[in-house]
């Protein structure tokens, strides 16, 4: 009996708009400004900071917009005319290692893979992602622990983007490398369908009550990109880490978030705080505008505060 079962996909059916995303929505001009002190920095270290922060992002939008939410894109070099030889028609399973593989060479921490279930998908991608690519690839690419440490600030937000390139790269090359094989496949950062209950469906890991997804090893330091693909592969199962029942207990988000976005009651709920939490889920909710408004006062323009407070981080290597 897990503590932690694979969480209900909104119910009834009615998939998320990504349009009621924070990202999408920004920050409610309703709310009472927040009492946040930021924390000094040295100019010179956050100009540097900002810098990689600047270049990351250059390079992310170009990988991005290349690839995220398209099928088999024209970019993409291979040869469609080239039909699977013997060597590439795979048992799933074999293809399952091999995808694996491939993604841990491009950078990813951990991979699991899922069975496509639609209901994840935004509204607006639902016609995008043909039924015959029913298979999902998770990859859980690592942040850097001590950089994310340091929030809130230019060294934390400079790796958070660091984070975004990586994704970028990640997926992009792990969709070019399934077209290698002759299948389909799409690259996706976080457009196209909800990243954390796909990589909890992956066995990636479990949603906190900060939100986050918490991947053994790993922690919620990761951010987190897929593929989907027509490429037949094995799903991984649910796992099982007793994240909520550590949660229930464990409150130190809540108490490390200077905007007061994160849930404090005991148990997880269906209820949302707003349109930006999807229906019909049994977790924490966070209030994103909160966050969202956060990130504006704060040096570097994000904080992730959330995740370097939890218990489940890396501990850093002597
Ligand atoms: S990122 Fe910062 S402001 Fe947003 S929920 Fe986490 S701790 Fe709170
Ligand atoms: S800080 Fe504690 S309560 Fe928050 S997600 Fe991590 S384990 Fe859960």
């Amino acid at each position: 009996m897990t503590d932690n079962p694979k969480p209900p996909a909104p119910s009834p059916c009615q998939p998320f708009s990504r349009s009621q995303t924070v990202f999408a929505t920004g920050p409610s001009a309703d709310l009472p400004p927040l009492d946040i002190t930021p924390p000094e920095e040295a100019p010179g270290k956050t100009a540097e900071n900002l810098a990689v922060k600047s270049a990351a992002n250059t390079l992310c939008q170009l990988v991005s917009q290349s690839f995220y939410g398209k099928l088999n894109p024209e970019a993409d070099s291979s040869d469609s005319d080239t039909k699977p030889s013997a060597a590439m028609l795979q048992t799933p399973g074999e293809n399952s290692a091999r995808v694996k593989r491939a993604a841990m060479r491009f950078g990813a921490g951990q991979v699991g893979i899922t069975e496509l279930d639609r209901r994840w998908l935004y509204a607006e991608a639902a016609d995008s992602v043909p039924d015959a690519l029913q298979w999902v690839v998770v990859m859980a690419m690592p942040m850097d622990a001590q950089a994310i440490a340091h929030s809130p600030g230019s060294t934390a937000s400079a790796a958070t983007r660091i984070g975004y390139l990586d994704m970028a790269i990640c997926a992009g090359a792990l969709s070019c490398f399934i077209r290698e094989f002759g299948f389909s496949a799409i690259a996706s950062g976080n457009d196209t369908a909800l990243s954390i209950p796909l990589a909890r469906d992956a066995g990636l890991g479990e949603m906190g009550r900060s939100g986050m997804l918490i991947v053994p090893s790993l922690g919620p330091c990761v951010r987190l990109c897929k593929v989907f693909t027509d490429m037949p592969l094995t799903p991984d199962a649910a796992s099982d880490l007793g994240v909520v029942k550590r949660c229930r207990s464990c409150k130190r988000c809540v108490e490390a978030c200077p905007a007061g976005a994160i849930d404090g009651r005991p148990e997880p709920t269906c209820d949302t705080l707003g349109p930006f939490n999807s229906p019909g889920i049994s977790r924490w909710p966070v209030h994103a505008q909160k966050c969202r408004q956060a990130w504006g006062e704060l040096p570097g323009g994000n904080c992730t505060n959330c995740i370097a407070s939890c218990p489940y981080m890396p501990r850093p290597k002597p």
